[in-house]
């Protein structure tokens, strides 16, 4: 692989201004697979530069031609699908099911949904005497992350295109490879040169240099907390707009009435999945005082099913699983009791950390507060209704969830009661049409489907 191909630049792969790279490790055999440019604020520059100048043609496009467009990209996504698929487990460690499924199927549907949603969309409405136009932000600045490699990009990307927006993206420096492909998508689907630009590079050093570029009229950013809070401030400062997509430590809350064994099941497979590196993952279960022990014996037997190194992959690099394995030691350390798991590493090579179950947690300990981002679940117990909502409600996050519950009315009225963007209801299947993001510090703004396209657009109405 050549080290110049990770920078896409108004419509041509383009050498990067420094000669710095960025190593990308496979997480399961922990050898280097390959070197991305690491760019500059100059490379972020001359993207935005680019983004910039496609702008007013890109926004002129009739939303039918926008649309074809994203088809066009769907397709070549679809047809390259078993190499992004290879790509995203050697970058990330995904296992290989889990990446074609997931990885791979979920952006495909987003991208296929926002060519549909581009043509449908009411880009204007009458409202009185007013005609009121939707009219694209401008160029927006997308920064993602490593947990879903395509997913997270293609989640900022298709609505931005849809909405009218020019793009410049700086992917995770984890997995930069598979944004290379999406590049190599968006050349091949035929897009106007600088409508989307890759700049490949350090989150200090080309993300920030891509948050604070007066050329950005929105950041759209998913990632920490941390991070976030900064790129708010530093869009606050400019008074550009801002999208968040930060953590979560959301609630499974299985109310008495429940299947019990379904949704501990249903549960445990929900944090396993992806090593438990998703923002959304149902990681703190909460279960009445009366089924508390049952629902031990029943993750206890469910996390079996979830070995290291076979359905749970590695985390993505040596420093998440430093810190996932750190949080392990902290829930020994505050008192929880270990039932599955622990701190010690599972296999000699690669980045995997033990599937862990903790029981006995309290909503207090830093393992029910804070996100771990590994697979790791915590069992906490309730005495009722009142004190499940308050543990439910009780972190700084509010981004998903769940509620079981015999009847699904109550289960619904449940939900209602909870801080959270997105809940799932006896075990609801994902829609990728449905907003989805956070209350509270989870964020600001919301991906996916047409709430995801109307965060690329700002209104004018004309009066007559
Ligand atoms: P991060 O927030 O540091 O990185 C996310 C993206 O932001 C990457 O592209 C990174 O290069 C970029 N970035 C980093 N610093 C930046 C800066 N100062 N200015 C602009 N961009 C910057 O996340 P991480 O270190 O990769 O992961 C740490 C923790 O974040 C995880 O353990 C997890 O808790 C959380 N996380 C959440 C999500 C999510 O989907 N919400 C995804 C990844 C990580």
């Amino acid at each position: 692989m050549n080290a110049h191909d990770g920078m896409y630049i108004d419509g041509r792969w383009t050498p990067a201004s420094g000669g710095d790279t960025i190593a990308v490790v496979n997480p399961a055999d922990e050898q280097v697979i390959a070197h991305v440019p690491a760019g500059t604020a100059e490379d972020v520059d001359a993207a935005v530069r680019a983004a910039r100048a496609a702008l007013p043609g890109w926004a002129a496009t009739p939303p039918a031609g926008r649309a074809a467009l994203i088809a066009a990209l769907r397709d070549r996504l679809a047809a390259r699908k078993d190499e992004i698929a290879a790509t995203v487990t050697a970058e990330l460690g995904a296992p290989e099911q889990f990446a074609q499924q997931v990885h791979v199927g979920l952006p495909i549907a987003v991208a296929g949904s926002y060519a549909e949603l581009a043509a449908a969309y009411g880009f204007e409405e009458r409202i009185g005497n007013s005609t009121v136009f939707h009219e694209p932000v401008g160029v927006v600045g997308a920064i993602t992350p490593w947990n879903y490699p395509l997913h997270q990009i293609v989640a900022k990307v298709a609505p931005a295109l849809a909405a009218g927006c020019t793009v410049v993206l700086k992917p995770a420096e984890d997995t930069p490879l598979t944004a290379r492909l999406f590049a190599e998508a968006v050349h091949e689907a035929g897009l106007p040169a600088g409508v989307f630009n890759l700049v490949t590079g350090l989150g200090p050093v080309a993300g920030q240099a891509l948050a604070a570029h007066e050329g950005v009229d929105l950041v759209s950013f998913t990632g920490s907390t941390a991070v976030g809070r900064q790129i708010g401030a530093t869009a606050g400062a400019a008074v550009k707009r801002v999208a968040l997509e930060l953590g979560g430590k959301s609630a499974n809350v299985i109310l008495p009435s429940a299947d019990l064994a379904k949704a501990v099941a249903v549960g445990i497979a929900n944090v396993m999945n992806n090593s438990g590196q998703t923002c959304s993952a149902w990681t703190r279960m909460l279960v009445h005082a009366d089924r508390y022990e049952e629902a031990v014996e029943l993750a206890r037997a469910a996390v079996a099913k979830y070995p290291a190194g076979d359905r749970v992959g590695p985390l993505v690099s040596a420093k998440q699983r430093e810190r996932v394995r750190g949080y392990i030691a902290k829930g020994v350390e505050e008192g929880a009791r270990l039932v599955a798991g622990g701190a010690e590493a599972p296999l000699e090579q690669g980045y995997y950390v033990a599937p862990t179950v903790f029981a006995d947690v309290d909503p207090g300990m830093t393992i029910a507060q804070e996100e771990i981002f590994g697979p790791v679940v915590s069992l906490i117990r309730y005495e009722d209704e009142d004190d499940a909502l308050r543990i439910a409600n009780g972190t700084v996050y509010g981004l998903a969830g769940a509620v079981w519950a015999g009847d699904e009315a109550e289960a619904v009225a449940f939900a209602r009661r909870m801080d959270t963007g997105q809940v799932d209801i006896n075990g609801g299947r994902f829609n990728p049409l449905a907003p989805f993001g956070g209350y509270k510090q989870s964020g600001v703004g919301r991906e996916l489907g047409p709430h995801g396209l109307s965060e690329y657009l700002q209104t004018k109405s004309l009066q007559f």
